[in-house]
């Protein structure tokens, strides 16, 4: 790949020298803890082929994605010694290219710094990683990418941001006219270890621990197994936000023997795989170490140790909770796992996976992905799948932190209760999947929508940007839909005024949609009560006090009013009576504090009266607007009831 000409940036580059150059970098990169005494490099000019060498194999690695890297720059032929790595995003996203800093490699052992920096195209990442998928696996007839996690709680919205990322990635490569299998892999077979907090009937549960979770009964009772419950919770929802995953239950490949082949290989490398194992252990693995387990045929406990096995397919085993002995064949037992950092690799080979990205745990230094490489290509003569690094998920404006075990969770559905399901997709398609980011329950919804209306109205050319900035947010909008683009645009009603429409109709949707008349086919109104229903329940769970708000009610007491507000509120009913049908909201404003001073009152009080009167709250919705909002007959109906 080279460079392209066209951008500015590049421009201004080539114009300098190299001091010059690098002030420039510092600057952008704001960061005073650069070593700048290190002599810079930096050629702009230079074409680079990507993820040959190391360097931008790296950058990679670092999970930026970068269609074009110019600049590699300093001083360290330690790379591979990095102690630390940051990376930072530090330009403009509005340009086409923008300047990023990928990485900055810290030796601390050296004093070495190496600076990596790139130019960033304004490709949306799911593209440019169907794009690396492509280019490191080959032209393929099918592409296979992959998911997965053990149902062992419930499924957090931290453990979707894997499944989503997976699904847009596959939309990237279907987009490019390829052929993809999109495996969701439910590790049932896992064996139960903990009992989280936010499950009933936790006794019951406790007596199943070190069974398989598959095992392990639903303790409502609903469901067959515990695991069942976890899985059927999210399998249910994935549909709604336009996920259809191939699943894969492994407690059925398990017990129908289908890894009988996979667990005799591991077997017979078993020296091999202590040794890649042992690498990254402060404590080798001991030399009695299997690279498997067994769940007791008697008590279905994986308390059990391997006492032999016999070069072919049959190990033997003794259970230490029930003293249970016996010999078991690899093809028709189910009882015989792989522990996991076997299982995986063996997994990849089997269903021949091109993708599946990881979280921070598995992608750390000596993580199970460090361990897998080696052994799927040793062990499985399998190609490691293409991957990166998804950061966590933080909830704002709810309390509690996410996690399965801690049982304080927050779910796909609870998303789903004040986000439709395209801002869902929006929130995860508009963020690299390597930035941390939060799911905010607080104002930021309203934010949030309106960023996804701006998004929207960009892409139906309602709102002019830069061009580079419309490629960008056309690709985004593309992928936070459910399942295809709309024709034209859909019917735009922001979700501030829907909080008061549908507070003003005490939660009726159907009140709401008929009030306002509009005409639309019925997959647009269905979106627009999915949106009324999300603001419902963001004002009644979420919503700051002075959002919420209930008309008072016909019939109910009057309030006690002097005869001065009593001659206010009059001659506000006197305006609305005979003008209200004329006013705009900011004619109508102009017109209320012409009330006030007529009524002899402060602009402030007079509010304050006229939100009692409206609300029995002292403040409330922009008041023009909400006067308009209400209308007339049920405005003059309320203000007449005092
Ligand atoms: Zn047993």
């Amino acid at each position: 790949m080279t460079l392209s000409p066209t951008s500015s940036l590049f421009g201004q580059f080539a114009g300098m020298d190299q001091s010059e150059r690098l002030r420039h970098l510092s600057g952008i990169g704001n960061d005073r803890e650069l070593d700048l005494h290190l002599e810079l490099f930096l050629d702009p000019l230079l074409p680079l082929d990507m993820g040959e060498d190391p360097i931008h194999a790296q950058a990679y690695e670092l999970g930026v994605e970068l269609a074009e890297l110019s600049v590699a720059l300093l001083e360290s032929n330690e790379l591979r010694r990095a102690h630390r790595r940051e990376v930072r995003r530090v330009a403009e996203e509005d340009e086409p290219f923008a300047l990023v800093l990928v990485g900055k490699h810290l030796d601390a052992s050296q004093g070495n710094v190496l600076l990596l920096v790139g130019m960033s195209k304004a490709n949306h990442w799911a593209d440019n990683y169907a794009e690396k998928i492509i280019r490191e696996k080959g032209d393929k007839e099918l592409y296979v990418c992959a998911s997965g996690i053990t149902p062992s709680g419930t499924v957090h919205i931290g453990n979707f941001r894997e499944i989503i990322t997976v699904e847009l990635v596959v939309r990237a490569l279907r987009d490019r006219g390829k052929k993809v299998r999109f495996i969701y892999s439910w590790d049932d077979y896992d064996v139960f270890r903990k009992v989280p907090g936010n499950m009933p009937n936790q006794e019951m549960l406790e007596s199943y621990l070190r069974q398989p979770i598959t095992l392990t009964p639903d303790p409502s009772g609903v469901e067959e197994s515990y695991a069942r419950r976890n899985e059927k919770e999210i399998e249910e929802l994935l549909p709604i936000v336009g996920v259809n995953p191939e699943y894969i239950y492994q407690a059925e490949r398990y017990r129908s023997a289908s890894y009988a082949e996979g667990i005799r290989r591991a077997l017979e490398n078993r020296e091999r795989l202590r040794e890649i194992l042992s690498e990254h252990r402060e404590k080798p693995l001991s030399p009695e170490w299997w690279p498997i387990s067994v769940f007791c045929a008697s008590c279905n406990r994986d308390t059990t140790e391997i006492t032999d096995w016999d070069g072919q397919n049959t190990v033997a085993y003794t259970c230490s909770a029930c003293g249970n002995e016996e010999r078991l064949d690899l093809t028709d037992t189910g009882a015989v796992k792989l522990f996991w950092r076997v299982d995986w690799p063996m997994r990849w080979a089997y269903e021949q996976v091109d993708f599946e990205p990881a979280g921070k745990d598995h992608h750390s230094e000596g993580g199970s992905f460090t361990t897998a490489r080696p052994i799927v290509r040793e062990i499985y003569e399998y190609t490691p799948p293409t991957t990166f690094q998804y950061d966590f998920v933080r909830i704002k404006g709810r309390g509690g932190k996410i996690s399965s075990s801690s049982g304080e969770v927050v779910s796909l559905g609870d998303v789903l209760e004040i986000y439709q399901p395209e801002l869902v997709r929006y929130l995860f398609a508009s963020t690299r999947p390597n930035t941390e980011f939060a799911i905010s329950f607080d104002l930021d919804v309203i934010k949030l929508y309106e960023d996804y209306d701006r998004c929207e109205r960009i892409y139906y050319g309602k709102e002019s940007v830069s061009e580079s900035r419309a490629e960008k947010e056309r690709r985004i909008y593309e992928l936070s839909q459910v399942d295809g683009v709309p024709e034209s645009m859909p019917t735009q009603i922001s979700f501030r005024h829907l909080c008061s429409l549908i507070q003003i109709q005490d939660g009726n949707i159907e009140g709401m949609i008929e009030s306002l008349d509009i005409r639309t086919d019925e997959e647009d109104l269905s979106r627009l009560r999915t949106r009324a229903r999300c603001a419902w329940n963001w004002t009644r769970g979420f919503a700051p006090e002075s959002f919420r708000f209930a008309l008072r009610a016909r019939g109910s007491e009057p309030l006690e009013l002097s005869p001065g507000e009593h001659r206010a509120i009059g001659l506000l009913r006197g305006e609305i009576e005979e003008r209200l049908d004329t006013h705009d909201e900011r004619s109508l404003s102009e017109a209320i504090y012409t009330l006030a001073g007529e009524a002899e009152m402060e602009p402030k009080a007079f509010f304050k009266l006229v939100y009692r009167v409206l609300i029995e709250k002292e403040m409330g919705p922009r008041l023009a607007g909400f006067l308009l909002t209400i209308g007339k007959k049920r405005a003059l109906e309320i203000l007449g009831s005092c």
